[in-house]
């Protein structure tokens, strides 16, 4: 069995055909799924769908190439949205210096990146962090505002120096389609040095869809495909890779 826990399944991709996406995922072994949202309007669609599919979880926040959505009411909103038992995480919240190159923009992301990880310190939640090209102020971050919180650097792209900063804070990377791309760079010698407790299986769905499905829509049933592609470069049975990760994800989220 799989959790695929990183997943955008309200995406309007899957709006012709979401029940039969959830049929596949189940068949592959894929028996949960986190989505979450990155606008306050997908984290309420996350959040919703998570409530009329038993397999379906949700985190909410705002994500760094959002932060126009953000007020000072959206935390409340965030809190309103958590109630929800179904909703275990924040996220995803974080940095993107990839899309944003305007200083003063990046330092509303970083407030805005802190504000939300307040609010999970406060509702007691785990975080699911996006970094893109944003790793020094990301693990300041993390090392600062993020202190004693749990959670995950989800589509980890970073060095595996950074990886074991975070490794050292207690926080996991997961890991998605990238590492099956043959140009998968540095990702496979950090994900053969992490330990087994620090990793987590996503797809990032519809984005990223690894090999043999690559350029196509992405979906949780190839979080298969990832674990695959683990077990090979780790040495281990697929059989080991599903159960350390679901094991890794039940603990964080608390599923
Ligand atoms: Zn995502």
């Amino acid at each position: 069995m799989f959790i695929d826990t990183h997943c955008h399944l309200e995406d309007e991709k899957f709006s012709e055909d979401r029940a039969e996406v959830l049929e596949c995922a189940k068949i592959a072994g894929v028996e949960k799924i986190i989505n979450f949202g990155s606008t306050l309007k997908s984290s309420i669609a996350v959040t919703e769908l998570a409530k009329n599919f038993f397999e379906l979880y949700a985190g909410v926040g705002i994500h760094p190439e959002e932060i126009d959505d953000f007020d000072e009411k959206t935390c409340v909103r965030l809190a309103e949205l958590a109630a929800d038992k179904k909703v275990i995480a924040i996220g995803e919240i974080g940095l993107d210096y990839h899309w944003e190159k305007d200083s003063a923009r990046r330092l509303i992301q970083q407030k805005i990146f802190i504000e939300q990880l307040d609010l999970a310190r406060q509702l007691n939640l785990p975080v699911c962090v996006h970094d893109r090209e944003a790793h020094g102020d990301t693990l300041k971050i993390l090392q600062t505002a993020g202190k004693n919180l749990r959670g995950v650097l989800h589509c980890y792209s970073g060095s595996l120096e950074t990886a074991r900063e975070v490794w050292k804070l207690g926080w996991l990377i997961g890991v998605d389609g990238p590492l099956t791309f043959k140009n998968s760079a540095k990702l496979p010698e950090i994900v053969k040095a992490a330990p087994r407790d620090m990793i987590l299986i996503e797809t990032d769905a519809p984005y990223l869809a690894p090999t043999p499905y690559r350029g196509k829509r992405n979906e949780p049933a190839y979080v298969v495909e990832v674990a695959k592609k683990l077990a090979e470069i780790r040495g281990e049975t697929l059989d080991k890779v599903a159960a350390y990760t679901t094991a890794n994800a039940k603990t964080l989220y608390g599923l």
